[in-house]
C-alpha cells in the first residue's frame, strides 16, 4: 500500500479541510493517509472544534467514498528530546493531549498505537540528528517503534541507519501543510514521499501489522530506501533482459537490451568486469522503456558460448546509508571471430 502517515489540517496549523487530505491522496495514488494535527495548537480554535479527532471524523467517511483507508493520529509536539512524535492507529486523540511527553506517549501506548519519530534534526540547534537518552528511554519501554527515515524532501541517513541497527520501522511521509497543489511536483514522473508498506490485505488491521513487523520501504523521489529482502524482489520482478543471448563477432559492439518495468529509473554502477567482456561502468535502466547496455569482447578470437554476469550496484535502491543493492545483468554471449 501506498500511503503517507503524517500531514495537517487547520485543526491545527495547516491550511485545508480534512477532506482535502482525502480528495488529495485519491488523485495521487495513495492507499492511506494518517491526518496528525498537532494535539497541542489550534491555530484556529475561534473557527473550528478543538475536539483532536474532528479532523479525522470529517476525513473518514470521504475515505470510504474514495476507497482510502483514513487512519486517526496525532502529532505529540515537544521540544526536542524527544521533539516530535505522531501516533497513529489511536482510538481516541484527545486523552494523548498531556503537557509532559511521557505522559502523553503512554496515553497513547495504552491505546495500542504505532508511534514513530518525526523529522528528527528540525527542532535540533545545529539541525542535525541526535539521539538523545529519551530516545533510549522510550525505545526501551517499546513505546517508540518507528522513525522518519524521510520527511518531506529531506533524508536523514542517521535515521535510517538507526532503523537497520535497532529493528525500527523505516518511514516516509510528506508532512504536508499547504494544499498539495502548492507542493512542488512538476517534472512526469515527480511524486509524492510516500510509506511503501507490504501488506497481506488492504485493511486498517493488516496495515498496523505490517508497520509493526517493519515491512516498509521509503519512496521519495527517484529513490527507494529498504532492506535487502524487499528490495531485491522488486527490482528482479521490475528488470528483465529482452532477449537471453548476446552475439559478439570479433570487437564489434553489441547491444543488450534491458526492459524496466518499474517507475524508477535504475542507477547502476559496475563494480567489477568479468574477464571476456567490456561493459557501460555507468548504466541507466530508464523507467518503463527498454534501455540498452553496449557490450564488446575484450580479446577477439573468442569462441564458444558461455553464460556472464556484469557485476553492478543499484545506487538509487538502498539497502543502507550510501550503500547500493549490488545486481548482476547476466547473459549468454556466443563468441564469434
Ligand atoms: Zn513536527
Ligand atoms: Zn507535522
Amino acid at each position: 500500500m501506498k500511503c503517507d502517515f503524517h500531514m495537517h489540517t487547520i485543526f491545527s496549523d495547516g491550511k485545508v479541510w480534512p477532506t482535502t487530505r482525502v480528495d488529495e491522496a485519491w488523485r495521487t495514488g495513495l492507499d492511506a493517509i494518517a491526518i496528525t494535527d498537532h494535539v497541542e495548537s489550534q491555530h484556529h480554535k475561534g473557527d473550528v472544534s478543538t475536539n483532536r479527532n474532528r479532523s479525522f471524523e470529517i476525513a473518514e467517511p470521504q475515505g470510504r467514498l474514495f476507497d482510502v483507508l483514513v487512519i486517526r493520529g496525532a502529532e505529540i509536539t515537544k521540544k526536542l528530546p524527544p521533539g516530535h512524535l505522531n501516533a497513529i492507529f489511536l482510538t481516541d486523540a484527545n486523552p494523548v493531549e498531556k503537557p509532559d511527553f511521557r505522559q502523553a506517549i503512554k496515553a497513547a501506548i495504552d491505546q495500542k498505537a504505532f508511534v514513530f519519530w518525526n523529522h528528527p534534526s528540525h527542532e535540533h540547534p545545529q539541525k542535525k540528528s541526535e539521539w538523545f537518552p529519551e530516545h533510549t528511554e522510550l525505545y526501551e519501554k517499546g513505546w517508540m517503534h518507528g522513525i522518519e527515515v524521510v520527511n518531506g524532501m529531506t533524508y536523514y541517513p542517521e535515521a535510517h541507519a538507526w532503523c537497520l541497527e535497532k529493528k525500527l520501522t523505516m518511514m516516509c511521509n510528506s508532512d504536508i501543510h499547504e494544499p498539495l497543489t502548492l507542493y512542488g511536483e512538476g517534472k512526469p514522473g515527480d511524486h509524492r514521499p510516500m510509506t511503501l508498506v507490504l501488506v497481506k490485505e488492504k485493511t486498517p488491521e493488516a496495515l498496523k501489522e505490517a508497520l509493526f513487523a517493519r515491512r516498509t520501504l521509503v519512496y521519495m523521489g527517484n529513490m527507494l530506501i529498504g532492506e535487502e529482502p524487499y528490495l531485491r524482489p522488486i527490482y528482479e520482478a521490475s528488470v528483465s533482459p529482452v532477449r537471453s543471448g548476446l552475439t559478439l563477432k570479433g570487437k564489434d559492439r553489441a547491444l543488450l537490451q534491458i526492459r524496466n518495468r518499474s517507475e524508477i529509473s535504475f542507477e547502476l554502477e559496475a563494480v567489477g568486469e568479468p574477464a571476456e567482456v567490456s561493459a557501460p561502468k555507468s548504466l541507466t535502466l530508464h523507467r518503463e522503456r527498454v534501455s540498452l547496455c553496449e557490450v564488446r569482447a575484450k580479446a577477439p578470437g573468442q569462441t564458444g558460448t558461455k553464460k556472464l554476469s556484469l557485476p553492478y550496484v543499484v545506487k538509487n535502491l538502498l539497502i543502507a546509508p550510501g550503500k547500493g543493492l549490488p545486481v548482476n545483468v547476466e547473459f549468454e554471449a556466443a563468441f564469434t571471430p
